[in-house]
């Protein structure tokens, strides 16, 4: 049995704090005591302290904050080198930047290394788990998968499936997107902490018949997420309208092909009208809010207060390489600014419970991650609240919690994450130039 203690602020969100107002449990001097892999207490020091038998290692992080790892409800693990593409908005910019990058990705080699540079990142942002695209190669999810193994993340990820509308060496067929996607169901999935998720790409790039073998193969796994795009940019909505006359919205034509339901995690929703957010709702579907991403591509700004008003599970999606950072904390800031600009200012306990426990919800892995209960798994998170001479000095200055978290949003990036844990396990610790 192994058995380690680290005494640093505490923070959790055990609920949604718009909805429920003490669902933060918060020590400013806490004690996190991990064993085997799991959390066994979490609380202030000075109740938990006396209960350590004095073999237990304790290590002092104070003036660190611990967190559970950050889940990233949306992302692209072959878009890192489309990231900060200059000039495009969504469709444009998909055919320009980020068809041809996803082209190299037949090579495994190639795969390969970008999979291990991606959670390379995402580990040095303090995000534990994620909800990726691969590429329609099945090898790119191969990659990632065997990548994600061997550091025991708990990662969710899919094959693309695209049969129009894109170019030749990056669409499949009916038939060869089924075969590829149950082989690597059949693979992955329940495989150390990895999860599949069947991932049309979006409803412009699939046929009728495509979409419906979707439907098809989600329906045949219940442990299985659906993972798309939807409602992300004007001109798009147009083409979707165009190409599904009879369907009554963007949503619609996911509904009508088994494509909306509790596991359904859809990337975007910016334009998606209060009836269709309702039925996401009343389906146990989430959104994935990408601000970053919104704000780069033009798209629009996606209105949370009318998300949460509809009632729809909201998490936070990076949605790299459309988004500028890997970084969660970045995410929170920029998800306050598009409110800002709405009238709207987000609270930071919400954004941070938008990227923790919503995120493990909407992924539906909430059960093991998202908050550090006892018995869940130990993903966590030490915040250096004096990364830079910045933030030490700004940081000193809170008189909040939510001050603070306020402060990191707005200031903070990968410098500010000193290690990240997998399961009780160090993964990643910042090195100082
Ligand atoms: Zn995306």
């Amino acid at each position: 049995m192994s058995r380690r203690a680290y005494r640093a602020a505490l923070l959790h969100v055990l609920d949604d704090p718009s909805r429920a107002p003490d669902a933060a449990a918060y020590h400013p001097d806490g004690l996190l005591v991990i064993e085997d892999g799991h959390v066994a207490a979490f609380g202030a020091y000075e109740d938990l302290a006396g209960d350590l038998d004095e073999t237990t290692p304790v290590e002092d992080l104070r003036g660190h904050l611990i967190t559970p790892g950050f889940v990233d409800a949306h992302v692209h693990f072959p878009q890192v080198d489309v990231m900060a593409a200059w000039g495009a908005q969504l469709l444009d910019w998909l055919h320009t930047h980020t068809f041809p990058a996803e082209l190299a990705f037949a090579d495994r080699t190639h795969a390969d290394a970008v999979a291990n540079f991606f959670l390379g990142q995402l580990l040095a942002n303090g995000t534990t788990s994620a909800l990726a695209f691969c590429t329609v190669h099945k090898a790119s999810v191969e990659a990632l998968f065997e990548a994600a193994l061997a550091r025991d993340m708990r990662l969710i990820a899919g094959k693309v499936l695209m049969d129009r509308h894109a170019p030749t060496g990056l669409t499949d067929t009916v038939e060869a997107g089924r075969a590829d996607t149950e082989a690597l169901i059949a693979a992955w999935r329940g495989k150390g902490r990895l999860g599949y998720a069947v991932t049309p790409r979006f409803a412009v790039t699939s046929t009728d018949a495509q979409l419906a073998m979707a439907g098809e193969v989600l329906a045949a796994h219940p442990d299985v997420l659906l993972h798309t795009h939807m409602s992300e940019n004007a001109e798009e909505i147009a083409e979707v309208a165009r190409l599904f006359p009879q369907a009554r919205d963007y949503l619609d034509v996911d509904d009508r092909h088994g494509l909306l339901g509790p596991r359904s995690v859809f990337a975007h929703c910016v334009h998606a009208s209060d009836d269709a957010l309702g039925r996401m709702a009343r389906a146990g579907a989430s959104a994935a809010f990408c601000p970053s991403s919104n704000l780069l591509l033009g798209s629009g700004l996606f209105s949370l207060k009318r998300a949460c008003a509809c009632g729809v599970n909201t998490a936070l999606g990076t949605d790299v390489g459309g988004g500028g950072s890997f970084s969660l904390l970045h995410m929170m800031g920029e998800a306050y600014k598009i409110g800002q600009l709405q009238g709207d200012s987000l609270d930071p306990l919400h954004a941070f419970y938008l990227a923790t426990l919503a995120g493990a919800r909407a992924l539906h892995i909430d059960a093991h991650v998202g908050t550090l209960e006892p018995g869940k798994e130990a993903d966590f998170v030490v915040i250096d609240l004096s990364a830079t001479p910045l933030l030490a000095r700004r940081t000193a200055k809170a008189r909040t919690l939510a001050e603070t978290l306020f402060v990191l949003s707005i200031l903070a990036d990968d410098r500010a994450i000193a290690r990240t844990y997998l399961a009780g396990r160090l993964a990643h610790i910042r090195t100082v130039a």
